[in-house]
């Protein structure tokens, strides 16, 4: 009796009788388990009590964590039950979710490692595939998911779109502005995906949201304008400074392929080098690499003309708004006399998009933040590769930075 216990504390089940433990012949711990009592006969799906159907498919293993360096199962009866909603279902387990071959506290563990470390690290320890990760993943949080709400209270919220699989897919997301959690996500990237968000919303809930900020797709306004009847569309400053270092790279190319063509392959070679240091922020750069900057502008005058466009565009977003509007307007007269083709084009979209940049200054919406998140949601997308379903790629991006990661197994409370 008492070492029936001990053993439940050691398998970290609960509402669970342990029957009796035995190795395997492949030297596996085996725990054999059943429901206690007030687990027994109930749905799979609801959990709700009802009555027996049949013994199901006999006995059934779950993976459990592994005890010190041994694997570990848990052995029990598999019967099934007729639910009235959910028909013939496999009973509920207290040691595990629904359809699951392994168990909660596996369930959790793996779900915590997968936000936390890499994709390796996660499969060794674990002894499962990256596929099985991916699913386990989804089912953790297609849990919390229905047992919290992440769109409630939403006032300010940035929507973008995500390319993962090489760039052949994209998936739609909602982060919220103030407490910078990823709160939704969806594949696809149309009215029809973006309107999938708002219907779960409720119309009330969408009019109280006061701010949405993007990247100037028109798809996305159109259903914003459409759904959000008091909100002010913001252009996130993260997209605009991403406009004006395509401008520049373009720059960099013309002028590199000029010289490429004409022979001057030194100067070709730096200017494919100098790449990273037009590309990175001044601040961020290295003594050597900032030593590169008077070179480019004393050897190639047109791009680092093309250069000091782009910084003093992303300067003039982290002023207060009246100095900001003013170092705008210089700096689209500049950009449009500037005789660089992809800056005269910039000029004209971020013309075109003055309003929703306005905007985004009144409100103060931080360029930081919303970078960051964007950045954290394409690293993961990139870890996600592999994954069968953009499903378990989305449950991956809610777990990891949206505030949904399980505690360790045995941890809380
Ligand atoms: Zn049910």
């Amino acid at each position: 009796m008492r070492s029936a216990r001990l053993w439940a504390r050691l398998l970290g089940v609960e509402g669970t009788v342990v029957e009796g433990v035995d190795f395997d012949e492949q030297g596996a711990v085996v725990a054999g388990v059943r429901p206690g009592f007030r687990e027994r006969g109930r749905c799979g799906v609801c959990r709700r009590r009802c009555p027996g159907y049949d013994e199901g498919e006999g006995r059934r293993r779950w993976r459990a964590l592994d005890l010190g360096t041994t694997r570990c199962y848990l052995e029990a009866e598999a019967p099934r039950v007729c639910c009235r909603r959910h028909g013939v279902v496999v009973a509920a387990v207290p040691w595990a979710r629904h359809d699951a071959r392994f168990t909660r506290g596996f369930d959790d563990q793996v779900a915590w490692l997968a936000c936390q470390c890499s994709k390796r690290a996660v499969s060794e320890l674990m002894r499962v595939s990256w596929r099985t990760v991916g699913r386990i993943v989804a089912r953790v949080a297609a849990e919390l998911r229905g047992r919290y709400d992440p769109l409630a209270y939403l006032r300010r919220i940035g929507i973008d779109e995500i390319s993962h699989r090489r760039g052949q897919r994209y998936l739609t997301v909602v982060v919220d502005h103030d407490s910078g959690l990823l709160v939704w996500a969806a594949p696809g990237r149309d009215k029809k995906t973006l309107r999938l968000f708002f219907d779960l919303l409720g119309a009330e809930r969408s009019a109280t949201i006061e701010l949405v900020s993007a990247d100037g797709a028109a798809w996305i306004e159109e259903v914003v304008s459409e759904r959000c009847p008091n909100a002010a569309l913001c252009l996130d400053p993260f997209h605009v400074v991403q406009w004006a270092s395509a401008a520049l790279d373009e720059v960099r190319r013309e002028v590199w392929n000029t010289a490429r063509r004409t022979g001057q392959t030194a100067e070709a070679r730096s200017l494919k080098g100098a790449r990273f240091c037009l590309w990175r922020n001044p601040e961020d750069l290295s003594g050597r690499q900032r030593s590169r900057l008077p070179q480019i502008a004393q050897t190639n005058e047109p791009l680092y003309r093309a250069y000091l466009l782009k910084e003093q565009l992303r300067q003039a977003l982290k002023l207060p708004l009246p100095e900001a509007l003013a170092l705008l307007d210089a700096w689209l007269a500049w950009a449009r006399r500037c005789r660089l083709e992809p800056f005269v084009k910039l000029a004209q979209q971020i013309a075109a998009h003055l309003p929703g940049i306005e905007a985004t200054l009144r409100h103060g919406l931080s360029n930081a933040r919303t970078e960051s998140v964007n950045t954290r949601i394409r690293l993961i997308a990139r870890r996600a590769f592999g994954f069968h379903s953009p499903e378990a790629l989305i449950a991956l991006a809610l777990l990891s930075l949206g505030g949904l990661c399980p505690p360790l197994p045995g941890r809380l409370s």
